[in-house]
């Protein structure tokens, strides 16, 4: 497969117009383009297919080009693609809206649409800033949050992401400073040390009066390092939070839907958060929408005082293509034995990767749910490493020390061990050049 001609794969007008994530506009590394993806395969503009390793970060969990979700979007488009949600409301919105609260705890009452990601964190924050006004705690305004996390990148979102790979020093003075806690270092599975909840405790103890929430991914800590720790810390810091009338925000943007194993990664330890934000996969991939779910407690406080109101709303607030498509998504996934799947990738992920934990240049193996991590002593060449992933067939894109896989739930055993094997095969030739 060394033939790869990489010319036929990438596209002048783009390299030099298109600006990518996290990519110089001038000396990009180089964008493959894709002529269209199906089941768990991307294929490339020369045809190669290349088997899914993404789900295009943590979306597409019912693969590509899903005849379900494609004709829920057509449907959908035949009646409206959008009509704005101040003062008109629709099916798609409503239907949705059932069945998260289905799937959800009786406690989470109210649901907010939001855009992406990034704004649902933008949205929870301002949502826990305004209970605490509303409560008659005005001065209840900043934020706990532990190391390592990534709650996306627009300012709010941004201030809460690990200060280090976040890059908060570039940014100087204009990020609100928040409180950073190390993250825990107790480990999926592995026994709890009572130390690492200390930090924590100490700040709340000693700040409470300022803080209007905790805000954190549960178990899993994703594109801030792909870590997974002890749920303990949920139990612990949940009840800490509730001592000192600091809310809980709970971002399970990547975690939620199953990816760990559990639907929401809070079930793992069973304590729920005040306020709860998705996103990533509630369209299964199709396109971006994101939602905020909280209770009778936050809506009604929020509601009962000055301004009367919530002070959000997105033009495309509840887009009701997206949200036709994600009801779509969410009752796919829940028509599947969607757990028994999960599992048997993680059995297979922690069995086909484990022989990489003996090359002397893998400082660690975990997986968690359909999610497998290689963690590498010394950051991976970006570029050469894509490249041969692109030769042997495969799509995934490392960040630093991590080399990691979270496949579509559509994967066969076969594709995995693909996947699996060609990992093993580059990341070996890593550490013999
Ligand atoms: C991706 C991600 C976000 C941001 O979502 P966008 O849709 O990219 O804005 C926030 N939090 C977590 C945990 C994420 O993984």
């Amino acid at each position: 497969m060394n033939r790869t001609d990489f010319s036929r794969i990438t596209d002048i007008f783009d390299r030099e117009h298109l600006w990518h994530p996290y990519t110089s506009a001038t000396n990009p590394l180089p964008a493959y383009k894709v002529r269209e993806a199906h089941g768990c395969t991307i294929v490339l503009e020369d045809g190669t297919g290349l088997i899914d390793g993404m789900s295009s970060w943590w979306c597409a969990i019912h693969g590509y080009n899903h005849p379900v979700l494609n004709d829920a979007l057509r449907r959908q488009a035949e009646k409206m693609s959008h009509v704005m949600f101040g003062g008109l409301t629709h099916e798609p919105a409503i239907e949705l809206g059932k069945t998260l609260l289905e799937i959800l705890p009786d406690e989470f009452s109210h649901i907010f649409y939001a855009d992406s990601g990034s704004v649902a964190v933008e949205v929870a924050m301002k949502m826990a800033v305004q209970y605490h006004y509303a409560c008659g705690h005005p001065q209840k305004t900043n934020f706990v949050t532990i190391r390592s996390g990534y709650h996306g990148d627009t300012w709010n979102a941004m201030s809460v992401c690990d200060p280090v790979t976040g890059m908060h020093s570039i940014f100087g003075t204009a990020l609100p400073v928040r409180y950073f806690v190390p993250s825990p270092q107790s480990r999926f599975g592995s026994e709890w040390n009572q130390d690492d909840i200390a930090p924590l405790e100490e700040i709340i103890e000693k700040h409470h009066d300022d803080i209007a929430a905790l805000i954190l991914e549960p178990v899993v800590q994703g594109a801030g390092g792909m870590r997974f720790y002890n749920p303990e810390y949920l139990r612990q810091a949940v009840s800490l939070c509730r001592r000192y009338n600091v809310l809980v925000i709970f971002d399970e943007i990547a975690t939620g839907f199953g990816r760990t194993g559990k639907l929401f990664a809070w079930e793992h330890a069973g304590v729920k958060p005040d306020i709860m934000c998705i996103g990533k996969s509630l369209t299964g991939g199709y396109m971006t929408l994101s939602a905020v779910l909280t209770t009778d407690e936050v809506a009604g406080a929020i509601s009962g005082n000055y301004p009367y109101a919530f002070m959000h709303g997105p033009t495309f607030m509840a887009n009701p293509l997206a949200c036709a498509v994600a009801k779509a998504s969410v009752d796919l996934l829940l028509s599947k034995d969607w757990k028994v799947k999960v599992l048997s990738m993680e059995a297979q992920m922690k069995r086909e990767l484990a022989p990489a934990a003996s090359f002397p240049n893998v400082a660690d193996v975990r997986v968690l749910g359909a999610i497998g991590v290689i963690e590498t002593r010394e950051p991976v060449d970006m570029a050469w490493m894509q490249k041969r992933f692109i030769e042997e067939g495969i799509w995934v894109r490392p960040f630093g020390r991590l080399v990691y896989i979270m496949p579509p739930f559509i994967i066969t055993t076969g594709e995995l061990s693909a996947l699996t094997s060609s990992l093993l095969k580059i990341t070996g030739e890593l550490q013999a050049r």
